[in-house]
């Protein structure tokens, strides 16, 4: 994909916005781009430099992110919305083509390497709990004061606050510093030869550094320190599980949509997969599925095509199977409604539904206290309501007894909220 339209071939060391930015380590990819941190020789931060494949339709995106991205910063002047900050961007001529490249702050591992980390065991409720308030706190953010729709949440585009510097720590944060700070003045008034010495004098450095950095090829950048190879029991002790929602490449303004087919086939709503239309409550929809991820370390819905039937057929089923019944009203009222229900509402090609219920699947296979389990599951159910327009707001969510216990586990707590909230009710 390095080739003309595509990627922009960095090389550590590498001057950005005439020499603003100096890239240090590939932080992630995606379809469109290539993610580095860099560091900032104007304000002496790391920052990731995200760099958009050149071609038109990939320039398109990176102008439609920008536009969310700015909105998004534009509205949070104190940074303090749990969205990723965009701070600069620019364009960058290369040998495939002009790139654009965004400038963001610069955040830690994903949810997803969060999960992978934990070994797909499922995170202490109370981690869970600090998570969930930063997501509902972007998504609130998002959906009631800018009438955006963020149309991919799920935990690969959920970032832990990176509580390293990497300058400061970069053994934990697997990074070499390549530059404390680029002697003499690499922005302004230094010219055209001591820019070039500069140049040379940073690629040198970025040669030897090359060598410690590919040693430490694995391990993970930011948040969790270095990934062992040993089976020993991981402890997030300790961990801060402050996090940011990123990848604005899919959002959408409520009033003004795009596409029909949003959102990661696992984190898909049900009037998406039915083409119903949809509105802000698609988010929390891939809110409640990401939740329960987090929880057990297992995906919610993973969706197959099977023997005479597609997967989003599979995909209703599986909802089916765990929420009961979708509402006739609700399964015959989508666009595509007619390839997968009868007219009674009832799946085409599968027949016959295993129901098990939120609170025995967590009690059951995952194991968790029953008390907890139930308290998780009256949480979380409301989010995973067939009607859009029945699934609570992000703000509705942050008020919910069970983000609101103050001591861990604690479920007499949650108990007496919840009756107190029933008595004022
Ligand atoms: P795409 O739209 O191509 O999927 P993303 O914005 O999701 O791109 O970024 C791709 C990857 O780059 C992410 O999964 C993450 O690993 C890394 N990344 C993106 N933004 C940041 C950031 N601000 N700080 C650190 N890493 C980031
Ligand atoms: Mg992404």
């Amino acid at each position: 994909a390095y080739r003309k339209g595509g990627y922009h071939a960095v090389r550590i060391g590498d001057p950005f916005s005439g020499g603003r930015y100096i890239a240090q380590r590939k932080l992630g990819w995606g379809q469109f781009s290539t993610v580095w941190l860099a560091y900032d020789t104007r304000t002496s931060n790391y920052v990731a430099l995200k760099i958009q494949k050149s071609a038109q339709q990939f320039a398109q995106a990176a102008l439609h992110e920008i536009e969310f991205l700015s909105a998004a910063a534009d509205g949070d002047l104190a940074n303090a919305k749990c969205v990723v900050r965009l701070i600069d961007h620019f364009k960058h001529a290369g040998p495939n083509g002009q790139h654009l490249c965004m400038v963001l702050e610069f955040l830690g591992d994903s949810l997803l390497r969060l999960i992978r980390y934990n070994r797909y065991k499922g995170l202490k409720l109370d981690k869970v709990r600090e998570i969930c308030r930063c997501i509902l706190t972007g998504l609130d953010y998002l959906h009631r004061e800018l009438g955006m729709i963020h149309s991919d949440l799920k935990p690969e585009n959920i970032l832990l606050c990176s509580t390293i510097d990497p300058a400061k720590d970069p053994v934990r944060s697997g990074l070499t510093p390549l530059l404390e700070k680029p002697e003499g003045n690499a922005n302004g008034g230094g010219g055209v030869s001591t820019m070039n010495l500069i140049e040379k004098k940073l690629k040198r450095r970025a040669k030897r550094a090359v060598a410690k950095i590919s040693e430490r090829r694995s391990s993970m950048v930011g948040t969790l320190g270095e990934e062992a190879s040993s089976k020993t029991e991981r402890s997030l002790d300790g961990i801060d599980m402050r996090c940011k929602v990123v990848d604005f490449g899919n959002a959408c303004w409520a009033d003004k949509q795009f596409a029909e087919e949003i959102q990661t086939r696992q984190y898909r709503a049900p009037e998406v997969v039915l083409k119903s239309g949809y509105s802000f409550s698609v988010d929390m929809w891939s809110f409640g599925c990401t939740a329960f991820e987090l929880v057990t370390g297992d995906m919610l819905f993973a969706p197959k095509e099977g023997n005479g039937y597609g997967e989003d057929e599979d995909h209703l089923a599986l909802m089916m199977e765990l929420l009961g019944k979708m509402p006739r009203k609700i399964a015959i009222g989508g666009a595509r409604s007619k390839d997968y229900f009868d007219r009674h509402g009832d799946l085409k090609r599968i027949r016959r539904l295993k129901y098990w219920p939120l609170d025995r699947l967590l009690i059951d296979r995952y194991k968790l206290p029953e008390a907890e389990a139930k308290e998780f599951a009256e949480f979380l159910s409301p989010i995973l309501e067939f009607a859009p327009e029945k699934r609570p707001t992000a703000q509705q969510c942050l008020e919910h007894p069970w983000m609101n216990v103050s001591t861990q586990n604690n479920a007499d707590n949650v108990g007496s909220q919840m009756r107190n909230l029933q008595i004022k009710g």
